[in-house]
């Protein structure tokens, strides 16, 4: 169970948000923030406005969700091919 990380929000989260600070964190540092369907924009937004690298992705909760399966077919490299 995952809440909002916006202050004084006890929502459930259903976005995460994956940023960082490049003047104090390496690439490979990453910053995760929890948001709400009513906060991630204020909290993207807010990322934004600083020039962070922002990404939000959409968080898998145990909701029962039978309308939004949707899976990146083309995100693997097809490795079955063996030719030369
Ligand atoms: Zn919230």
């Amino acid at each position: 169970m995952h809440t909002c990380s916006r202050a004084g929000c006890t929502q459930t989260a259903a976005h995460s948000i994956e940023w960082r600070n490049p003047r104090i964190h390496g690439p490979e540092r990453k910053k995760v923030w929890l948001a709400c369907d009513e906060h991630v924009e204020y909290l993207a937004e807010f990322l934004r406005s600083r020039s962070f690298p922002v990404a939000v992705f959409p968080l898998d909760a145990e909701t029962s969700d039978t309308s939004h399966s949707t899976a990146p077919a083309d995100a693997t490299p097809d490795t079955t091919n063996g030719s030369k």
